[in-house]
């Protein structure tokens, strides 16, 4: 099997990549917080939330270049072009993306941080930008031969300092890192950004990924997208293999289901309302009544 080399990592294959973890490190919520979040979304239904009727979501990116004395210093025109993939995924569901600004910084340190690293607290800390109402989106090295890794839309009360999301630099379209060189690392972790699992999540048993109309999978997907496969063959549809929350090569990843599209509108409403537009905070406002942010209650 051919070597793959993603940043200072070489791995024996593509399938020790993908086994070992390395295609996404955003770490899963514990038991706890997935109650929490069900919780959350519970409050809000009942206040009325709806979902379908957010109808646009503009997120500002602010793009954090972190390199190596030039290795790694992306160019505003690549910077671009990860914001037309981003575009190209999310704006059929009402989700789009802008360049708020451009920072860069040569730190051989930040640029090799790893998640939950003093370098990555550090790099967030200095270069962060309005984490409340737009995207950080860091580019670095990355230690650990990881793809990349993002935080979550309900992690965001308890330490808005380290919102946002961490991509190799060389996973940005027309990067070094084929077959994950085409911008759907973003994507993807985006979508966690958002509040989506992974479409294995859970594996065969229910909740799975909380959301209904992704068939349940009980590994990642490695490799191009694969419309036979189905690891949990007790359910109503083959793996969702072509979906951004699955492990497929950038070049199959293709979709959102349209439950995936209610739970993120759903979370941005909860936890990041300042994303929504203006005609929308009324609404927002009565669908997070009662709900205490601050606390681990719920
Ligand atoms: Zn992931």
């Amino acid at each position: 099997m051919a070597k793959l080399v993603l940043g200072e990592r070489e791995f024996d294959s593509q399938e020790t990549f993908v086994r070992e973890g390395r295609r996404c490190g955003t770490p899963q919520l514990n038991d706890f917080q997935k109650e929490r979040v069900r919780a959350h979304l519970r409050t809000a239904r009942a206040n009325g939330m709806d979902a379908a009727g957010v109808t646009q979501i503009d997120i500002p990116v602010h793009f954090n270049v972190v390199h190596d004395g030039g290795t790694g210093d992306v160019t505003d025109q690549e910077l671009d072009a990860q914001l037309s993939v981003l575009n190209d995924a999310y704006k059929a569901h009402d989700i789009v993306f802008h360049r708020a600004s451009v920072e860069r910084r040569d730190d051989p340190v930040w640029f090799r941080m790893t998640m939950g690293s003093p370098a990555e607290r550090k790099a967030k800390t200095e270069l962060g930008k309005e984490q409340h109402r737009s995207l950080n989106l860091y580019t670095a090295g990355i230690g650990a031969g990881l793809l990349g890794w993002a935080t979550f839309p309900s992690d965001f009360a308890g330490d808005p300092l380290l919102d946002g999301v961490v991509v190799l630099f060389s996973s940005l379209p027309g990067g070094s890192s084929a077959p994950y060189d085409l911008g759907l690392t973003a994507v993807h972790e985006v979508g966690h950004w958002l509040g989506l699992f992974h479409t294995f999540e859970g594996g065969c048993t229910p909740p799975g990924d909380e959301v209904g109309d992704t068939p349940f999978e009980a590994s990642p997907n490695f490799g191009p997208a694969n419309p036979t496969r189905d690891t949990c063959p007790n359910d109503s549809g083959t793996d969702p293999t072509t979906n951004y929350m699955d492990y497929t090569d950038d070049a199959g990843m293709t979709e959102f289901t349209s439950g995936q599209v209610t739970r993120m509108k759903e979370q941005v409403t909860i936890y990041r309302p300042d994303l929504l537009g203006a005609g929308h905070a009324d609404a927002a406002d009565a669908a997070r009544a009662g709900i205490d942010f601050e606390t681990g209650d719920f």
